[in-house]
Order: C-alpha cells, then structure tokens, then sequence
C-alpha cells in the first residue's frame, strides 16, 4: 500500500516542520520552565534563613548597642570620678605647699601642719561625703574629718573588707612613683550591711612625708548610674514591638515595659515563665540566642519570640532583647508570595515568548511550504513533460534501430550475394589462367603476367571466403558444431604447426599447458583451430624478433583460458579501439599486407563459443590476445571416441583416397603449408591441382579447417 505520494510531500514537509518546532519550542520552555521554578523553590526556602539570619544579625546589633551604650556610659563615669579626686587631691596640695612655703622660715613645723590642717579640714563635697585625709608615710593619722579621735594614731595596719593593707599600699604607692590610685578597696560603712566600693587618690606631700588622699565610695554615683541607664533603656525601642529587658542574675527585673521593676522572675507560680526566666539568666550570663513563646508588647497575643542577651559581669546585668517570629512568619509568607507572582509573570513571559515564535515558526513553515509546493509542482510537470518525450525519443530510437538492423541485414545479404556471384565467374577465370599457365607456348612475360592474374585471382577468392563466412555469421547461419577430440593431441598439432615457421623467423615458439596426459573434451574443435591459427599467423606475421607463446591456463568450470603472447610490434592505443570490427587494419596491417578480416572472425567465432576475445598491447613491445571459453569434459569413453574418430578417417580417407593420386612433391608443399596453418597459400597451392575432385575435396577440408584430415587424405593419396 502506498501511504505517501508525492502530492503529499510538501504537505509532510510543513507537518514535520511544526512537530520539530513545536517539540524544539516545548523542550526549551520545559527546561526553563524548570529552572524558574527550581530557583523559584530555593529562593523561598532560603527566604526563611534569610530574615532568621537578618533577625538575629538585627537583634545582636540593638543588644550591643545598649551594652555597648552602658559600658561607655560606665567607663565615662569612672573616668571623670578619678579625675575629680585627683584634682581634689592636686587642690590640697596645692593649698599646703603654698601655706608651707609662706610659713617655712617663720613658723616651726608644728605650726604649719597646724594652720594646713586648718586649710583642709572643711574642703567637703557631695553633700559633706566626701573629704580630705592625711596620714604621714609612717602609718599616723594626721588629718580625719570624720573621725578625727583616730588622728595622732598610727593605723597602717587598716585592711579594708577583702583584707587588703590600703595604707601600706598608699605608702608604697608615694614613695615609688610620688602618686596614684588605689582602686576596688570594699568596706562596710557604720551602719551598712552591703559591701561599698571605693576608689582612692594618693600624693606624698614631701615637706612633711604625709600622704593626702581622697576617696569616693563608687556604689552612691553607681547607683545614679544605673537609674540613669536604666531609665534610659526603658524607652529605648526597635522595629514596631521590639523592647530591652533588663534583669541581674538573680532574676530581679531592672527594666521592663511592661512588668514592674523589682519583680522577680524566678519566684514566680507559673511554671511556663519561671522556666523561661532560668533558661534567660542561664544563657544571658554567657550571652546568646534562645527562644521561647511569651505575650507580645502591644495585645496579649501569645507569640514565639526570638531572644538575644548579653551581660554586663560587673553589675551582674543581663541585658536582652526580642523579636516576635510571627511577624516574621508572615513576612516570609509575604515574600513568597512575591517571588511566586514574580515566578508566574516570568512563565506568562515565557510562554508568550514561545507562543509567538511556535505562531511564526508556523508562519514561515507555511509559507515555506507553500512555495515549495509551486516549485515542487513545477518539477513534477517538467519531469512529466521530459518523460513524455524521452519516452517518444525511445521509441523513435528504437524504430531507427530496427530499420537500421533490417539495412544492415539486407547489406549483408546482398555482399554475400554478390560475393557467391562473384565467386563462381572467378573460379572460372582462375581454372582457365591455370590451364593457360600451363600451355608450354607461352614466353616468360607471358606466364609472369598469368601468375600475376593467378595470384591476385586467389587473393579475391580468399577475400570473397571470408566475407561470406562473416555474413554466414551475422546472419545466423553458423551455429555451434561440438565433436569429442583430445585437447592434448589439438594442442600438440597446433604446437608442431608452427614450427617450421618459428625456426625460419628465428622466433622462440611454445605451446605452455598442453595437458600431460589424454584430455577428452567436448567443444567445436573447428572454430577453436580457426581461432588459434587467425592469431598465430597474426602473432607470427607481426613479430620479428623475440617469441611466441600460446598459454592454456585451466580455471574452474571446465572453462580454459587462451592466451597468444607475442614480442611483436603491438597495437598503438587508439587503433586497439576497434581492431575487432570488419576491414580493421591498424598501420602496421596495412604496411605488412592482409585483409582486415581475421581478428573479427576469431572475435565472432569465440563469442559464438561463449567467450570474448581480449587484448592487451603496447607498441614496440608486443601483443596478448587472451578468451575464455567452456570445453566439457567429454562423457563419452576414450577408446570409444578414438575408434569412432579412426573408423570416420579410415572409412572417409580410405575410401575416398583410392580414387586420387598426386605428384609426390606437391604432395609434400601441400602437408607442409598445412601443417604451418598458412590457409593462403594452401589454398593457392590447391587452386593448381587440376583433378578438379581432388581440388574440391581439398578445399572441403581447408573451408572447414580440418587441416589434420587434410594431412591425414593426402597422406593416403597416391603419389605420381
Ligand atoms: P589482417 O589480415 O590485416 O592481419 P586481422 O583482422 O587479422 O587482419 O588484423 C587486423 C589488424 O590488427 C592487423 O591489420 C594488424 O594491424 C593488427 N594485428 C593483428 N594481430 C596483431 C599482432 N599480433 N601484432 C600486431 N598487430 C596485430
């Protein structure tokens, strides 16, 4: 069944063409496609880490703000505390030096301590707090505002609440380096439970080798500090909710928006908070990250809550902070859906994309197709149109050709025609020059001339033999005559033929392959002996010098192959050509004389074997005439076939040969020129003979080129 035709090719072309774009179109946006939407879920899962890691980074940074706001405020503090001692301390020393320095010469010693005693002891400050004292590098106290009962006692050995020796301290202090701090000294006023830290300045005051200093207790200005900070960070916001907490690590709350300062968290009944509280101070001491559910700042909502703390050691402060997460839930929520609006706008692009270029893909597959279609459709009627006629051209051709084979047909008919009618009127010219040249009456000239006429007579009728032999051919008239014969025995014959002739050229002769032993085979033995002897007479009439080889290769099949090797003056290129056609002569034929006619005779009588004439030649080298043809062996038994072939010679040759007789030296020429296969002159030699049964019986033998009867019925002849 046909599916296709060609009116459906262009149409299968536009359908292939849409499948192939559409599968190309669907593949590219598939996978890009693909890929949106991969980035797509990467991007929204990584969202989520994204403003976690943003949280925490924000959280960190506000908790550090604050401490690090804490610590300045701290550090600031101190920092103007020892300044202003160190300055008081500077003051008092100031005010004895000059007082010393006023008195030195006028009044004794006593009486300057006296009046810097005087000078000093009402310096107060911070609300009567604060104040000067001396002690002199021995360990008296000299000056003692609030306590003046200890003055004139020594009081080195004082250890403040950690056991610290302060004044050996201050005393060393002075005597290294003339001043100094002395800090972090703990001591429990009258009065007090709680440990208050001080810090001390000290300076020698050499006149006297007294130790003026000062000190401030810092617990008072911490305490302010801590108000200050505290009211501070209670206002202090980030974000829409985000507030800090501050609680000690005992869990009191220092600063809360909304729970009361002073609450402690750890003493409270609801189990939920109270753990959430242990889980804060646990990892606020070393600061960190935890998170737990807890009410948000502006409704009562329960949310999770993401916490960073920080402490301060020093005050034993947890500072924190939070953020809701559900806030962030919906923010990531928010964000997704963003990026999935921003994912379906990009496959709505692309799919537009694709959709366009599918539409014009389609477009110009259309319109392509289309014009394929008109040129398609034009080749098709051109391709009609030339069949049309290439089909009339062939009939013509072959009209002309059958006109031209009937012509060639009838010329052949009529050349061998004529040659039949020409033939019987020469022979007759012939007979009467023969008996003309026998007329002893005739002068030299004359019989030269009667020669002549016999010579050139012979010529034709040879000329006249061959023509009709090769319309017998054309015209189908010779067929394929097969008889039994022993290849080896022909081959030999055709081997002792030539060698009269080889020797009289000085040529080197030999027949390669001869069988060793009786060869029986089945094939037309005439027109294999004609074949063999037309191109040995050839090989033999174009070589002067070297040698000639005929070579009998068997191959398979019972098929042997022939090959006439000579050293002769070969055949230039262009006349090998058509060397195989009637009247052929190559340059060298017609100098050395011949008719043109022997090569087309072997070429139709080996194509009537089955075979095909070959050659391979080059001039001034020589010449390989080579065919194949098929010799069966032959089925019939040996002794049967030499019998039959004996009793066919003895019944034809005995028979026949009783009747004739001929001179013993014409005899002799006759068997020789048979022997050499030179047809010409044989047949000349006979064309003599008077006898003209003996002539005709002859030229039976030579016509039909059984030139081994021929020997063997002149051998039984008679001689004169
Ligand atoms: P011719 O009677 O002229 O020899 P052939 O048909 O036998 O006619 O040969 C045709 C021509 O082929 C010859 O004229 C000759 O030129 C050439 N030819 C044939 N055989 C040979 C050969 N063995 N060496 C050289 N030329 C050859």
């Amino acid at each position: 069944m046909k599916y296709f035709n060609e009116e459906k090719l262009p149409l299968l072309n536009f359908i292939s063409n849409i499948f192939i774009i559409f599968l190309l179109m669907i593949s590219i946006g598939y996978i890009l496609i693909i890929k949106e939407y991969n980035d797509f879920k990467i991007k929204s899962k990584n969202i989520e880490n994204e403003f976690k890691e943003e949280y925490r980074k924000r959280l960190k940074t506000e908790v550090d703000r604050v401490v690090d706001y804490i610590n300045y405020y701290k550090s600031q503090t101190e920092y103007r505390l020892k300044n202003e001692i160190k300055n008081r301390v500077y003051q008092a020393n100031d005010i004895a030096t000059y007082i010393y320095n006023k008195y030195k010469n006028l009044e004794d010693s006593k009486k300057i301590k006296s009046r810097i005693k005087d000078a000093l002891l009402p310096i107060r400050w911070r609300n009567g707090y604060s104040y000067l004292w001396i002690v002199d590098t021995n360990g008296t106290a000299v000056l003692f505002p609030i306590n003046p009962n200890i003055e004139n006692q020594n009081i080195i050995d004082y250890k403040d609440a950690n056991g610290r020796y302060i004044l050996k301290e201050a005393k060393n202090i002075v005597l290294n380096q003339n001043e100094g701090y002395i800090t972090k000294i703990f001591v429990t006023p009258p009065n007090k439970k709680e440990l208050f830290e001080q810090i001390a300045f000290v300076k020698l005051f050499k006149p006297f080798n007294w130790i003026i200093g000062t000190g401030e207790t810092l617990n008072d200005i911490e305490k302010d500090i801590k108000q200050e900070i505290l009211k501070r960070v209670y206002y202090m916001r980030f974000n829409k909710e985000g507030y800090f907490g501050v609680i000690d690590f005992e869990g009191n709350i220092l600063c809360h928006p909304f729970i009361k300062r002073g609450t402690n968290i750890l003493k409270t009944d609801n189990k939920k908070y109270k753990k959430i509280g242990e889980k804060l101070i646990e990892i606020g001491k070393q600061g960190g990250f935890l998170t737990y559910d807890f009410r948000k700042l502006t409704s009562n909502k329960i949310a999770k809550k993401l916490t960073y703390t920080k402490s301060i050691k020093d005050w034993g402060w947890i500072v924190y902070a939070g953020i809701y997460l559900d806030d962030l839930q919906k923010k990531i929520l928010d964000k997704q859906k963003e990026l999935e609006k921003e994912l379906n706008e990009k496959i709505k692009i692309l799919l537009f994309i694709f959709g366009s270029f599918s539409l014009l893909a389609l477009l110009l597959s259309l319109a392509f197709s289309n014009k394929l279609n008109a040129i398609f459709e034009n080749y098709r009627k051109k391709i009609e149109y030339r069949t049309k006629r290439l089909e009339k051209l062939n009939e013509e051709l072959k009209e002309k050709e059958k006109q031209a084979q009937a012509a060639s047909k009838a010329k052949t008919i009529f050349i061998s025609n004529i040659s039949h009618d020409i033939r019987t009127p020469l022979n007759a010219i012939l007979g009467y020059a023969q008996i003309l040249n026998k007329d002893v009456n005739l002068d030299e000239i004359q019989k030269e001339k009667i020669n002549k006429i016999l010579k050139h007579g012979n010529y034709l009728l040879e000329l006249l033999d061959d023509i009709i032999e090769i319309s017998k051919i054309e015209t189908g008239k010779i067929g394929i005559n097969e008889e039994n014969f022993d290849l080896k025995k022909f081959l030999e014959n055709i081997k002792e033929m030539y060698e009269d002739k080889a020797k009289s050229k000085g040529l080197k002769w030999d027949v390669i392959g001869i069988p060793k032993k009786e060869t029986f085979v089945k094939g037309d033995k005439k027109k294999l002996f004609r074949v063999l002897i037309n191109l040995l007479s050839n090989a033999f009439k174009y070589t002067d010098s070297g040698e000639i080889k005929l070579i009998i290769t068997p191959k398979e099949n019972n098929v042997y192959e022939f090959s006439i090797i000579d050293t002769g003056i070969g055949i230039e290129k262009e006349e090998q050509k058509n060397i195989f056609e009637i009247f052929t002569q190559a340059k060298s034929g017609q100098e050395r004389g011949g008719k043109g006619l022997g090569l087309s005779i072997a070429y139709k009588y080996i194509k009537l074997m089955g075979g095909e004439l070959k050659l391979e030649s080059e001039p001034r080298k020589g010449s390989k005439f080579y065919f194949e043809i098929k010799l069966k062996p032959s089925i019939e038994k040996k002794q049967e076939i030499k019998k039959s072939e004996e009793n066919y010679k003895k019944q034809n040759i005995e028979n026949i040969s009783n009747k004739f007789t001929i001179e013993k030296k014409l005899k002799e020429k006759i068997i020789n020129l048979a022997k050499m296969g030179n047809i010409t002159n044989l047949k000349k030699e006979i064309t003599n003979i008077e006898n003209q049964n003996l002539k005709n019986r002859l030229f039976e033998y030579i016509n039909s080129f059984d030139l081994e009867n021929l020997i063997l019925f002149l051998n039984s002849i008679k001689e004169k």
